[in-house]
């Protein structure tokens, strides 16, 4: 089939390359002509894992363009997946939505499916057909399609999916997508196929995404009772794992999440309904984003001007680029409030930061671990990138002015701490202090 993107970031590029390994002709289009020259050069503008190598594999049957005409001439799917950030209120900005629809409207000539995989309150696919109603002449059926994939394993998520959920009030276009992604639903990916109504499908998406936010702040607020308490959080989540009702994932008590999607998708449901629970989950998320530097700062007394801190783990989880809603920007954005000079490292998350802090001199971006650790006076580990989780706690002792270490991912056992001459804080467990 030939398929349109219309918005090629994580969730899009990744739809749009996926679809084309399994033998789709794919057209991405983007407003980004930086991002479009990117990919036209064969360089993906995001890391995901697989990706650039899929991209290069299915090269014949994929397009980037930023002319529309080019990309929806002949077109039997198109796929929405721009960005639904947050408005001020915390309610979904559906203006990229509306946006791409009227492009879509003006330049189709015949009729068509569009897709919906961006995130977007329960209501709005419907909202989207009226709109195509009053903006065109041609008729254009609106699925719901919500996407489940995790960044840092996006690809795979992708192509394994746990299901795929299609919301469509019309049968005859449920078939279509059924034949789109039939590849995807037998040997070797053997995807389940989901038929829902459209709201429905609209109302899954927040609800995932939502029930995780409520668990990881629920399973942090453990780890601080854990704290206080003398009890050890990895103790008590290896034992609630091995009850199938919880299940095993989303139970790593931490600093907290970030990204794009979780924050944004607590505070839209938050509007569309008023959950108390999710507002909750919202409080104490922001709470323990800070949990660190808010521990650290009572550590130092509030004395922290010219204080050397090293930050390692800028992106908001390992395995992506994407810092957005990173707890390391709130971090460090109130660490220079309170003068300390910041000296940072990421595998792959430098370029995008460094677009939140331009030219701030009180920030160094350094080329190594080693390098930021080295005259240190504390470093707070905010991601738990392989690279990071593999130090060995003897570099901390041997390049920091003081192993003051901050811990908010939980990267080393206590055993393994216990033989080194630092102060160790982590979440949910024992602090341990070897110094003098
Ligand atoms: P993104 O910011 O990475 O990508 C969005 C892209 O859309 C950008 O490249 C932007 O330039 C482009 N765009 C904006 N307006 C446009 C327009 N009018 N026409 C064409 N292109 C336009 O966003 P994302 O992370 O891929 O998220 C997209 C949607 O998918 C959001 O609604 C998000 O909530 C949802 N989602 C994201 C993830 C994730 O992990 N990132 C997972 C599931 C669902």
């Amino acid at each position: 089939m030939n398929i349109a993107i219309i918005g090629t970031g994580y969730v899009g590029l990744v739809t749009g390359v996926c679809l084309s390994h399994i033998g789709h002709n794919v057209r991405c289009y983007d407003i980004d002509r930086n991002r479009i020259s990117m990919l036209n050069n064969g360089i993906s503008p995001i890391y995901e894992k697989d990706l650039e190598k899929l991209m290069k594999q299915n090269k014949k049957r994929l397009i980037y363009s930023t002319d529309i005409n080019t990309i929806l001439n002949d077109v039997d799917i198109i796929f929405l997946t721009v960005d639904t950030p947050s408005k001020n209120d915390g309610s979904a900005d559906l203006s990229h939505v509306f946006d791409a629809c009227l492009l879509i409207a003006q330049t189709i000539k015949k009729d068509s499916i569009v897709v919906i995989k961006s995130t977007v309150p329960v209501g709005t696919s419907e909202m989207i057909e009226k709109f195509f109603k009053i903006n065109s002449k041609y008729n254009i059926h609106v699925v719901s399609n919500p996407e489940f994939l995790s960044q840092g394993s996006a690809v795979k998520d992708t192509l394994y999916a746990s299901r795929i959920v299609v919301g469509c009030d019309k049968s005859e276009v449920t078939k279509v997508i059924k034949e789109m992604y039939a590849p995807l639903l037998k040997e070797p990916y053997n995807v389940p196929f989901i038929e829902v109504k459209r709201n429905s499908a609209e109302i899954v998406k927040y609800a995932c995404n939502n029930f995780l936010a409520v668990k990881l702040s629920y399973i942090n607020e453990i780890a601080n009772f854990c704290k206080k308490n003398d009890a050890d959080i990895e103790e008590v989540t290896n034992c609630m794992k091995l009850d199938s009702r919880i299940g095993k994932e989303y139970l790593q008590a931490g600093i907290g999440y970030g990204g794009s999607c979780l924050p944004k998708d607590t505070h839209a449901l938050y509007e569309m309904g008023k959950f108390k629970m999710v507002k909750a989950a919202i409080e104490v998320n922001e709470n323990q984003n800070l949990i660190l530097c808010n521990q650290l700062l009572k550590d130092f007394n509030n004395s922290t001007d010219k204080l050397q801190i090293a930050i390692l783990g800028l992106t908001f989880k390992a395995n992506t680029d994407d810092v957005r809603n990173s707890p390391a920007i709130s971090n460090i954005e109130l660490l220079l409030k309170k003068g300390v000079i910041i000296k940072v490292y990421d595998p792959v998350g430098i370029d995008n930061f460094q677009k939140h802090f331009e030219n701030n001199k009180n920030i160094t971006y350094c080329k190594t671990i080693s390098e930021s650790l080295k005259y240190s006076d504390a470093v707070l580990i905010l991601n738990d990138w392989t690279e990071i989780k593999n130090i060995s706690l003897e570099l901390f002792v041997k390049k920091m002015n003081s192993p003051r270490i901050y811990d908010g991912r939980n990267c080393f056992s206590l055993n393994y701490v216990n033989k080194f001459p630092v102060y160790y804080y982590s979440i949910g467990r024992k602090t341990i202090n070897n110094l003098n």
